[in-house]
C-alpha cells in the first residue's frame, strides 16, 4: 500500500491515530465516566460491535499509508481488552509506524505488563490524579487505592517501559496534589504531565471555573522548583515540557483550554465501534466499520478516509468560548478515545 500523504483544510497533515479498543472501564472517574451516568444499566457496546484485532490492524495500515506515524491505544480502559498483546504485535509490524504508546489507568498492569512488553510495547501513559488515598478513591469512583497504581508504575518501569504519568487537575478538587505528585515522580525520574480539565462529553459538569490553567499550575510548581522549558521534539507535540534544573526529570502540561494547539493538531481517532473522529470534541463520526465489513477494497476505504481528512476544519479549542456556550452534544471521551 503506497499512497500520497493527505492534508486537511487548514494544511494539517495526519500523523497520529488514537485507537479506542473498548468503551468500557473499571474506573468511574468523576470527570470522564461519572458513575451516576455510567451505572449498572449503561448500554456499553456489545462485543460484536467493537472492531476486531484484524479490523483494527487493517485500519491502522490504511492510515499509515496516508501519513500516520504514531499510534496510541486507548479507551475506555484498554487493559480490559483481553487480546491486546496480539494486537500490539500486529500493529508494530505495520510499515511506516514509528511509535506505539498506550494510555491506561494502570490498575491491571500487574497482570498484563509482561505480555505487552513481550509484544513490543515500550511506552505507557499512566493516569493518576492524586496520592491522597481518600481523594484518589473518590476521584476514580471505585475506591481504588493509589498504592496499587504506584506499585504497578514501579513494576512497569523496572520492566523497561518508558512511562509518563498523566494527572487531570480540577479546581477545588485536587490542585493541592500538584506539589506532592511532582515531588514523588521527580524523585523517581518519571515524567509527570498535568492536563487541564476539559469539556469532553456532556456529563462531567465542566465549567471554566473548574479549570486550573497551565499558568496557575506552573506558578505552584515554580514556587518550589526551578524549571526551564524544553524544546518540542516534533511538530504538533501536545505537551509543553519543562525540565527541573536540579535533575533531568521533566514535567509537562496539556493546555487544551488555556492555550489551544489546534493549528498543529495532526490527530485522528477511531472510536471503539470503528468510526473516524477528526476532533476530540466532535459531535459525529464517520462510519468505517460498515465499510470494513462490507465488500470494499482497501483503496476504496483509503479514498474515504482521505476525503474525511481533506474536509476537516476542526479547531474546537480555538473556538471553545463561542461553541461551548451553545451546549452542543459531544461524544464521550471513553468512547471516542482519550
Ligand atoms: N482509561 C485510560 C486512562 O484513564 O488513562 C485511557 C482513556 S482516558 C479517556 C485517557 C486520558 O484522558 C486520561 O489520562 C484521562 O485522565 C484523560 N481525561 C479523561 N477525561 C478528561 C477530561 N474531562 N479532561 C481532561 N482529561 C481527561
Ligand atoms: Fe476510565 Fe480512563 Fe475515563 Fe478514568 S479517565 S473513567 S480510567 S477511561
Ligand atoms: Fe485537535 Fe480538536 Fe483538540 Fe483542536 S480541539 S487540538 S482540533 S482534537
Amino acid at each position: 500500500m503506497n499512497t500520497q500523504p493527505v492534508s486537511d483544510q487548514l494544511q494539517r497533515p495526519i500523523r497520529d491515530l488514537r485507537i479506542s479498543v473498548t468503551d468500557r472501564c473499571n474506573f468511574r472517574c468523576t470527570y470522564c465516566m461519572p458513575k451516576e451516568i455510567f451505572g449498572d444499566d449503561y448500554a456499553f457496546l456489545p462485543r460484536e460491535e467493537l472492531l476486531s484485532n484484524d479490523e483494527i490492524t487493517r485500519v491502522a495500515r490504511m492510515f499509515a499509508s496516508l501519513g500516520v506515524k504514531k499510534l496510541r491505544i486507548t479507551g475506555g480502559e484498554p487493559l480490559l481488552r483481553r487480546d491486546l498483546a496480539p494486537l500490539i504485535r500486529e500493529l508494530i509490524r505495520i510499515e511506516g509506524i514509528e511509535d506505539i504508546g498506550m494510555t491506561t489507568n494502570g490498575l491491571l498492569l500487574k497482570q498484563y505488563a509482561d505480555r505487552l512488553y513481550e509484544a513490543g510495547l515500550r511506552r505507557l501513559n499512566i493516569s493518576l490524579d492524586a496520592l491522597n488515598p481518600d481523594l484518589f478513591a473518590k476521584m476514580n469512583g471505585r475506591g481504588v487505592s493509589p498504592e496499587i497504581i504506584l506499585s504497578n508504575i514501579d513494576l512497569a518501569k523496572n520492566m523497561g517501559f518508558k512511562i509518563r504519568v498523566n494527572t487531570v487537575i480540577q479546581k477545588g478538587v485536587n490542585e493541592q496534589e500538584i506539589l506532592p505528585l511532582a515531588a514523588y515522580f521527580k524523585e523517581r525520574g518519571i515524567t509527570l504531565c498535568f492536563i487541564e480539565f476539559m469539556d469532553v462529553g456532556n456529563d462531567n459538569g465542566w465549567s471554566y471555573k473548574k479549570v486550573v490553567s497551565r499558568r496557575e499550575m506552573f506558578d505552584i510548581l515554580n514556587s518550589q522548583y526551578e524549571l526551564e522549558p524544553v524544546d518540542p521534539l516534533y511538530f504538533g507535540e501536545v505537551a509543553k515540557r519543562y525540565r527541573y534544573k536540579d535533575n533531568s526529570s521533566e514535567v509537562g502540561f496539556i493546555t487544551s483550554v488555556s492555550e489551544s494547539f489546534c493549528s498543529s493538531c495532526t490527530r485522528a481517532r477511531i472510536s471503539s465501534d470503528g468510526s473516524i473522529y477528526t476532533c476530540l470534541f466532535a459531535t459525529t463520526g464517520h462510519n468505517l466499520r460498515d465499510m470494513l465489513r462490507g465488500d470494499y477494497q482497501d483503496e476504496e476505504i483509503i479514498a474515504f478516509i482521505r476525503s474525511v481528512w481533506e474536509g476537516r476544519t476542526d479547531r474546537y479549542s480555538d473556538q471553545r468560548a463561542q461553541i461551548a456556550a451553545s451546549n452542543r452534544k459531544k461524544i464521550n471521551m471513553s468512547f471516542i478515545g482519550g
